[in-house]
């Protein structure tokens, strides 16, 4: 194994083992990548072995054009989705696909998560809409939810689960756990009589400030 691939693949086994734990997907449903760092790379999990089971070697190396770099397991069946959007979208280095229970809830009721709590719509950008009905793995899948990913680092799967897309991937878990808490939050809303969106200048000011003044700088 290349060594330059051995930490990028280490680090997509954590994060595999921490979304199973946190019961973000059931068995070995959901798929994770990360790009290669200096390469028009990515390592992705392969397909349907458990994530705690993954071996560095399990983790497949690959292009964007769907060719098998380094590896001896087939990738998930959802490469292509993730090529997509690491063609399009040059701010995002890592991706979480998941199937939690309440952002699913909105996948199959096909409505978006509204633009309402405030970490929501800092690390998310707005509202996280849902992306028209594709079958798994088809060739489809991947430019509808390039589309409905446009300026959100998140998107709903109509009638399937959800997508994050981040910097790294600890921010990208942190965006699959935020989106989780919204749809539980909204869900919870609805019985105490509904949601109040925020407004658009408020959503703009709150996400400049997550993007550019956050945190220790
Ligand atoms: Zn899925």
């Amino acid at each position: 194994m290349s060594i330059s691939f051995l930490k990028v693949r280490q680090e997509v086994i954590a994060i595999g083992k921490d979304m199973k734990s946190s019961s973000l997907v059931v068995g070995t449903w959901g798929n994770i990548s990360a790009r290669v760092p200096g390469e028009a790379l990515m390592a992705i999990t392969p397909s349907g072995v458990d994530y705690d089971e993954i071996t560095p070697d399990g983790i497949v190396i690959m292009d964007y054009n769907g060719n098998v770099i380094e590896g001896d397991l087939k990738p998930s069946i959802e490469f292509g989705l993730h090529s997509a959007i690491y063609k399009a979208r040059e701010d995002v280095n890592a991706i979480m696909h998941t199937h939690s229970t309440y952002t699913t809830a909105f996948a199959i009721a096909r409505k978006p998560i509204p633009a309402a709590a405030e970490d929501l719509v800092q690390i998310v950008g707005g509202d996280v809409r849902v992306g028209e009905y594709c079958l798994p793995g088809s060739p489809e899948l991947g430019p509808e939810i390039v589309k409905s990913l446009e300026g959100r680092n998140a998107v709903i799967l109509a009638n399937h689960g959800s997508l994050a897309a981040g910097k790294d991937l600890k921010e990208t878990m942190k965006i699959v756990n935020v989106v989780e808490k919204s749809a539980q939050s909204v869900i919870l809303a609805m019985t105490l009589g509904g949601v109040v969106p925020l407004c658009q200048e408020d959503i703009d000011f709150m996400r400049d400030f997550y993007l550019n003044k956050y945190g220790q700088r």
